[in-house]
């Protein structure tokens, strides 16, 4: 059987660790499995690199970045491999060149449109264990892109689903998927199972343990995956279809603090205006995430809405191009606040999820700047500042504890 294994920048930050993750491999390999191995960069390294990136050049182009932080998944590669090779056993490390790992164009925040299995399927019926990099593709300029952070996880459910591998397992520095970031809510409890579906929000909202394009593509092609530690030998969590789980009113709270406020005011309250302003933020490929109106007076109204920090100084500029034409009066900003979100597919058969979180954040003292809910989410805008307590607390209302 195929089995594919990710660890993530500190399962492979120095020797000891690499060596540890060597061992795990060889394990796998000597039960009879074939072997591939996906990669981060070791510890911070590509956040020292981007670092370096912005002081040698702030306006350094994406291109050149994604060519200089992907070098450091190709280091831990080659250094996995060498520790494997040292313990007598074959492997060879791959870059997303050697693989073909085909990415669309855009640097920075590439997909993947196909990955090709020729040279992994040879490698692995010459019994060698593969590794390959994470977080990297090759666009059609034959350009290296990067996935956006935490972009591994997505190689890695990529490789088992055109490997049709029976196991996918994400190893990382915690013990799996927690009703809450276990290092904000110590009392955060591990999940046996969760569904696609929550850890998709769940993802998408802020828990970094997962890249939520790696859970969007698992559950498209039918990934099961385990997230588990690579240190301590316990069960992780499975992400998958569907759960047996006792019904548990929700699934987690997670929290986001990459979100700005863009406020655009005394716009025009007649049809087309909320249409001119989205429009030209998707035309600039800008995503918007909670958006609010507010009752139309004296034939004016106005409209708040959230977007990625990165993408906010941008969108800025662009309405203030444009703001005689989309008749503006003001565009309003700010940039410290956070997202809080409460994710469970047992909301959907239970009433008052909405006002235990409020209750709870109310208890808390937290006042709540914006609302946005789907099927099996809510969630609201608090202050920056009040974001970790706030998740405490809701974490505390729902009773999710240990
Ligand atoms: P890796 O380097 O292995 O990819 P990441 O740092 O990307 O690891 O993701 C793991 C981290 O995700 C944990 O250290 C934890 O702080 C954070 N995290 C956030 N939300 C959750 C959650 N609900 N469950 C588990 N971990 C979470
Ligand atoms: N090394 C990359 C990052 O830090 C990719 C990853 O860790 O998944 O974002
Ligand atoms: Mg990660």
């Amino acid at each position: 059987m195929i089995v594919v294994k990710k660890f993530g920048g500190s399962s492979v930050a120095n020797e000891e660790r690499i060596r540890n993750v060597a061992d795990k491999c060889i394990k796998e390999y000597l039960a009879g499995n074939d072997v591939v191995v996906v990669l981060s960069a070791m510890g911070d390294t590509t956040d020292e690199l981007i670092d370096m990136a912005h002081s040698i050049n702030p306006n350094a182009r994406q291109r050149e970045i994604d060519m200089l932080i992907t070098t450091g998944e190709q280091v831990s590669c080659a250094l996995l491999a060498m520790a494997i090779g040292a313990r007598g056993i074959p492997a060879i490390s791959l870059n997303a060149f050697q693989v073909m790992m085909h990415s669309t164009s855009r640097y920075g925040n590439g997909r993947f449109k196909r990955v090709d299995t020729d040279r992994i399927s040879h490698e692995l019926d010459s019994r060698k264990i593969v590794i390959v990099t994470g977080f990297q593709g090759v666009n059609k300029y034959d350009d290296i892109t990067t996935l956006g952070r935490g972009g591994s996880d997505t190689t890695a459910v990529a490789l088992a689903a055109v490997l049709r591998a029976e196991k996918c397992e994400i190893y990382t520095d915690v013990d799996g998927v927690y009703t809450a970031d276990p290092r904000v809510v110590p009392e955060a409890k591990k999940l046996e199972a969760i569904t696609y579906d929550e850890m998709l929000e769940l993802a998408s909202l802020g828990a970094k343990v997962l890249h939520s394009r790696s859970v969007e593509m698992a559950k498209k092609y039918h990934v099961e995956l385990i997230v588990r530690s690579s240190l301590h030998n316990v069960p992780g969590t499975i992400v998958k279809e569907t759960t047996q789980v006792e019904e548990m009113l929700i699934t987690g709270v997670t929290a986001d603090k990459n979100t700005g406020r863009i406020s655009v005011l005394g716009i025009k309250d007649e049809p087309g205006t909320a249409f001119g302003v989205f429009d030209l933020l998707a035309r600039e490929k800008i995503n918007v995430d909670i958006i609010l109106q507010s009752i139309g007076k004296d034939g004016t109204k106005d409209i708040s809405f959230t977007v990625a920090l990165d993408d906010m100084d941008r969108a800025v500029e662009i309405l203030e191009r444009n703001k005689e034409l989309l008749s503006i009066k003001e565009i309003a900003s700010k940039k410290d606040v956070a997202k809080l979100s409460v994710v469970g597919a047992g909301m959907m058969s239970n009433p008052g999820v909405a006002s235990k979180l409020f209750e709870a954040l109310f208890n808390a003292g937290i006042n709540i700047r914006m609302i946005s809910t789907s099927e099996i989410r809510i969630t609201v805008l608090v202050d920056q500042v009040d974001i970790d307590n706030a998740v405490r607390a809701v974490h505390k209302g729902f009773a999710l504890e240990l």
